[in-house]
């Protein structure tokens, strides 16, 4: 064999470990994965958030695998009590209340009979909450991107597969508010979307994954019991790290193998 070959071996094989990190050590089972989703939809060509949309079959399919693959499906507000949560549980999260959740994720979801946490914006509609983390997001194209109707959330709740989570009022960034009005964000959406489709509201997401050690304690008094960040990883303490919760990112462009890789690490590359 030429060296030329032996090099070129070398640099595929680093390529693919950057990309898929097959090296990292698995995470126990007896740790559960809490899934994040946003959008389940084509992708749009030339758009930025692709990555954000993870297309029905894939998704069909990750739903297929978990379940196949023995994974129990599990909603946040079981978190209350992490010690009855049993071995191979998964958490599915959608965050913000995209109109797709209805229609792709809720049929494939009834099929399989998993379950899923919804993190629902109150003030959803017209709302270009991509700039609240980045200013030059402005294209407008999650503004654009249809939103769940009251009617559909609630069609949603009474069939049993979801419960809703408290995204903000606004999908507010927290790091630009004082305290008082942080609290009127968390604590306004949970009693907003109590009286609007009954029902506890246990756990939040904090919009943009910004949040600062304060914040948990907010969240507390707001009357959750848990809350998700956009970190990457698997929390092996969950009472511990029950108001900064990592999750497994669930990306648009991951393949078979980056999912069953993001299932056992937490993390791809
Ligand atoms: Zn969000």
């Amino acid at each position: 064999m030429s060296w030329a070959v032996v090099l070129l071996a070398l640099v595929a094989l680093l390529v693919f470990s950057k990309r898929y990190a097959w090296w990292r050590p698995a995470v126990g089972r007896e740790h559960p994965r809490i899934l994040m989703y946003h959008m389940v939809s084509e992708h749009q060509p030339g758009a930025k958030f692709n990555k954000l949309r993870v297309k029905p079959d894939v998704f069909e399919w990750q739903i297929r695998w978990l379940n196949e693959n023995g994974w129990h499906f599990a909603l946040m507000s079981e978190l209350a009590e992490p010690e009855k949560v049993p071995p191979k549980t998964v958490f599915l999260t959608f965050d913000d209340g995209f109109a797709d959740n209805y229609h792709q994720a809720h049929p494939i979801l009834q099929k399989y009979g998993a379950k899923a946490t919804l993190y629902l914006v109150v003030d959803r509609f017209e709302r270009d909450w991509s700039t609240a983390k980045k200013a030059h997001h402005n294209s407008g194209e999650l503004m654009r991107e249809p939103k769940l109707s009251d009617e559909q959330v609630a069609e949603m709740l009474a069939s049993g597969c979801w419960e809703l989570g408290g995204h903000t009022l606004t999908h507010a960034n927290l790091a630009r508010l004082d305290e008082k009005q942080k609290f009127a964000e968390i604590q306004g959406c949970r009693q907003q979307l109590e009286a609007r489709f009954g029902g506890a509201v246990t756990s939040c997401a904090y919009p943009v994954g910004i949040y600062d050690e304060t914040d948990g304690a907010l969240v507390e008094k707001a009357g959750f019991t848990s809350a998700v960040t956009t970190v990457e990883g698997i929390d092996k303490d969950l009472h511990a790290r029950r108001f900064e919760l990592c999750r497994v990112k669930v990306s648009g462009k991951d393949n078979r193998l980056a999912f069953r890789l993001r299932m056992r690490t937490g993390k791809r590359g």
